[in-house]
């Protein structure tokens, strides 16, 4: 994510423009028929978009999020999901990823793992096929292997410069891994049965230090799925998301009463007044209700995010929430 620091103190209905302010654009507030998805980002859109394709032709919600997602890992959107994310400092990428289901309230996430594929995939086989909730490094690698997902040898994977070795091989300071680039897909799905599903996948900050593990395969921080509620997903800088429990405390806010859209901007304006960076955080959120209403927020850029439902699928954005 790159910061452009616009603001807008308008929230409008679809359609409208207002000059050079971001204009925040969200769903008309209303119970949605049928399945809604909503995802993080404009390549979201592909992942919602198979998504419904998946749901349409017979597969269940939790195959539609994967499906999804793994299309984005396999198109590495962003240099920040799957194998074609940036490297971490040592010079290799480790992936992050996580899946929840709300009617049983079923949970698997991997993390720092290398050379798989489809970290998601592995999310999923870690809910239904461990008993444990969260396998990281080697140890997710040596599990999806075992279940037979695609994988490439990382020893055969030349370590990339990073920006962190070419800063050190010239002398001059390493660049904070913050600058270097990150994003996450994140889908939820409100199903026609009033269901709730999710998942996320991210290669993380590139530059990282290797073993540092990001917001999105910490169940509550990058994701969080509560059938009788809503559910939430982050992206952008995780420390600053994980040290809050954002998505988790979203889905409370919801549950407290607060729109998608109101839940979202909330966590935003709760952050920035405990925390020291203030709203220059980087973080953004998307979030979805048991009526299938949907909204996003973002501290201090500008954060498009898609929608898609039987009827529709766009690509929406919302300015950076106004200070208060
Ligand atoms: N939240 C991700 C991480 O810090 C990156 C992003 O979504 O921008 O790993």
């Amino acid at each position: 994510m790159k910061t452009h620091l616009l603001a807008c103190t308008l929230t409008l209905a679809l359609g409208f423009s207002l000059g050079s302010c971001v204009q925040t654009q969200t769903m008309p507030s209303e119970t949605v028929e049928g399945h809604v998805l909503i995802a993080t980002w404009p390549f979201g859109q592909k992942a919602t978009d198979l998504a419904l394709q998946t749901l349409d032709e017979g597969g269940s919600p939790l195959d539609a999020i994967e499906q999804g997602i793994r299309l984005i890992e396999h198109l590495g959107c962003d240099r920040t999901v799957g194998l074609a994310g940036r490297p971490n400092a040592a010079g290799y990428t480790q992936l992050d990823a996580c899946i929840m289901s709300g009617p049983d309230h079923g949970a698997g996430s991997v993390a720092a793992m290398e050379g798989i594929k489809h970290p998601i995939s592995a999310a999923r086989l870690v809910m239904e096929k461990n008993p444990h909730v969260m396998i990281v490094g080697e140890g997710a690698r040596w599990f999806a292997l075992e279940h037979g997902l695609e994988s490439v040898d990382v020893s055969d994977i030349p370590a990339k410069k990073s920006a962190w070795e070419k800063a050190r091989l010239s002398g001059t300071p390493v660049p904070d891994p913050g600058e270097r680039g990150h994003d996450t897909i994140g889908v939820l799905l409100r199903d026609a049965q009033g269901n709730l599903f999710g998942g996320c996948s991210s290669s993380g900050a590139g530059d990282k230090t290797p073993g540092r593990v990001g917001d999105s395969p910490i169940l509550g921080s990058g994701l969080y799925v509560d059938n009788a509620v809503g559910a939430a997903a982050g992206t952008g800088l995780g420390e600053n998301i994980m040290r809050y429990s954002a998505s988790a405390m979203i889905v409370e806010l919801m549950r407290q009463g607060l729109s998608p859209q109101a839940a979202c901007e909330e966590m935003v304006h709760r952050t920035a007044a405990t925390d020291p960076l203030g709203y220059d955080l980087s973080i953004c959120f998307i979030a979805i209700n048991k009526a299938g209403e949907t909204g996003a927020a973002c501290s201090n850029d500008s954060f498009p995010y898609a929608v898609t439902t039987p009827k529709d699928s766009q690509v929406l954005r919302v300015g950076a929430v106004t200070a208060r």
